[in-house]
């Protein structure tokens, strides 16, 4: 599994990266970026967890 962003939705709100910064990152010039795309058994909560809280609804898991 991995993780798939729609960069349209995106608002750049940072909830992911306040939920796993090794995962989802905000540079600067607010562009999000996912460092992890691969969903782990280490990430997969956080991951879940960001897909429920993402305000955008602009992340999702894919096979
Ligand atoms: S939580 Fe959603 S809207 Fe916010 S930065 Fe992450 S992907 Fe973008």
């Amino acid at each position: 599994m991995r993780i798939e962003v729609d960069f349209g939705l995106c608002e750049a709100n940072a909830i992911c990266v306040g939920i796993n910064s090794e995962v989802f990152d905000l540079s600067d010039d607010d562009e999000l970026t996912v460092l992890q795309p691969e969903v782990t058994p280490d990430n997969e909560a956080d991951v879940r967890d960001a897909v429920r809280q993402c305000p955008r609804q602009a992340i999702a898991i894919v096979d």
